[in-house]
């Protein structure tokens, strides 16, 4: 088991990430401030794993209530927040019961969101069970439910107590949910890790395979990339917006599609292209690096184009980007292969010039 600390002063917290950690209370029971914790998992994580945990706590002394989602995005939503709230307050859970999150990025930010307004404030842990959950969406204390007009639009910043990536539960993710956690991976090798990016074209193909020990290792340096980002800009003021890489295109492509066409991770691919060939006509990269980009990609069983939407569409969707400031554009750029920039004043010209490069 590898361990991580995400330096964020009186609430710091570690990731543990390996093998079999489901099983280990020992490594649940310090964060608990009484012996009650109430799960959250959803409907195709709790035949999987919940019973796992339950017997895992419950030998360990604790008392465990739960409530099974459905799953899936579309249920990331405000009646389904409510269903939590609906077995937080029938099980008369108080303010220092613990919420534990089982499942992927979904669960996790709606029960993260759920802990951050129950009773104002109750602790919280990650058990992320998707590659994407475990190293993207469950360290860094974003939030969040949609709302019809918008993805994450209601949510707030509230951290966990602790992280448990169980690689085990990786076994029975779908290839295509795999692929796209690894989209996420690859990101941070890009924008601030060239010595990881270097690891990733030697190792990929173990990645694909599963194999434990390569997992660990993505795992843990990806989790520590991301935590170093969130502790040095923990509200997204600066440096955090670097994570965005390929994210203001890939917004575009998943809305211009319709949410749930393409996984965030496959949209975020083909963006990626688009911010390289950007980077490209900048004079930041030369071809073969936009290439090698897109061969990684490739081995990840990734798109590395885009949806032909129409220049137009593009520019429109992505000008409703979260990340538009004062109307202007802000995009996250590649200075080079493990450095990545954000910058404000890309030519239109070059940006729409680098669309097309990647549209089917
Ligand atoms: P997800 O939670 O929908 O999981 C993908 C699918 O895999 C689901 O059907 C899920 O039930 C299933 N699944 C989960 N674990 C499994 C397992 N071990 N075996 C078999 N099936 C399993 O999607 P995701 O990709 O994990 O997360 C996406 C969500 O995360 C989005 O809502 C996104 O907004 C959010 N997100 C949040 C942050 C953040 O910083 N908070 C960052 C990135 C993404
Ligand atoms: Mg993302």
């Amino acid at each position: 088991m590898r361990t991580l600390n995400v330096a964020l002063g009186d609430r710091a917290y570690p990731i543990h990430i390996g093998r079999g950690l489901l099983d280990r209370a020992e490594l649940i029971l310090p964060h608990l401030k009484t012996k009650r914790v109430a799960i959250v998992t959803n409907d195709v994580v709790g035949p999987l794993y919940l019973d796992r945990l339950r017997s895992t706590l419950e030998a360990a002394g604790v008392r465990a209530a739960s409530v099974v989602l459905p799953d899936g995005e579309v249920h990331k939503d405000w009646p389904t927040l409510n269903r939590i709230f609906d077995m937080l307050l029938a099980e008369r859970c108080e303010r220092s019961t613990t919420l534990v999150a089982l499942g992927g990025g979904v669960v996790g930010d709606m029960g993260g969101f759920a802990a951050a307004c129950y009773q104002r404030g109750m602790p919280f842990i990650q058990i992320p069970t998707t590659l994407l959950a475990q190293v993207d969406s469950s360290v860094g204390g974003k939030t969040a439910i949609n709302h019809p007009l918008g993805k994450n639009m209601i949510g707030a910043f509230y951290q966990p107590k602790l992280v448990l990536a169980d690689i085990d539960t990786l076994a029975t993710l779908p290839a295509r949910e795999l692929s796209a956690g690894l989209a996420e991976v690859i990101k941070y090798g890009l924008i601030r890790d060239g010595e990881f990016l270097g690891w990733l074209q030697h190792n990929l193909e173990r990645l694909m395979a599963r194999d434990p020990e390569a997992l660990v290792h993505a795992i843990e340096v990806s989790c520590r990339n991301k935590a170093e980002v969130v502790a040095a800009d923990e509200t997204e003021q600066g440096e955090r917006a670097l994570l965005n890489l390929g994210h203001t295109f890939g917004h575009a492509i998943e809305t211009g599609l319709g949410y749930g066409e393409w996984l965030h991770g496959e949209a975020v691919a083909a963006g990626t292209l688009m911010a390289a060939e950007l980077s490209c006509r900048l004079g930041w990269l030369d071809e073969a690096g936009v290439e090698n980009i897109a061969a990684l990609f490739e081995r990840a069983a990734l798109p590395v184009r885009g949806p032909k939407l129409g220049v137009e569409r593009y520019l429109e969707l992505m000008a409703h980007d979260k990340k538009v400031e004062a109307g202007r554009l802000r995009l996250v750029l590649l200075r080079a292969l493990g450095q990545g920039v954000i910058h404000g004043d890309a030519p239109q010209a070059d940006i729409v010039a680098a669309i097309e490069a990647r549209c089917r």
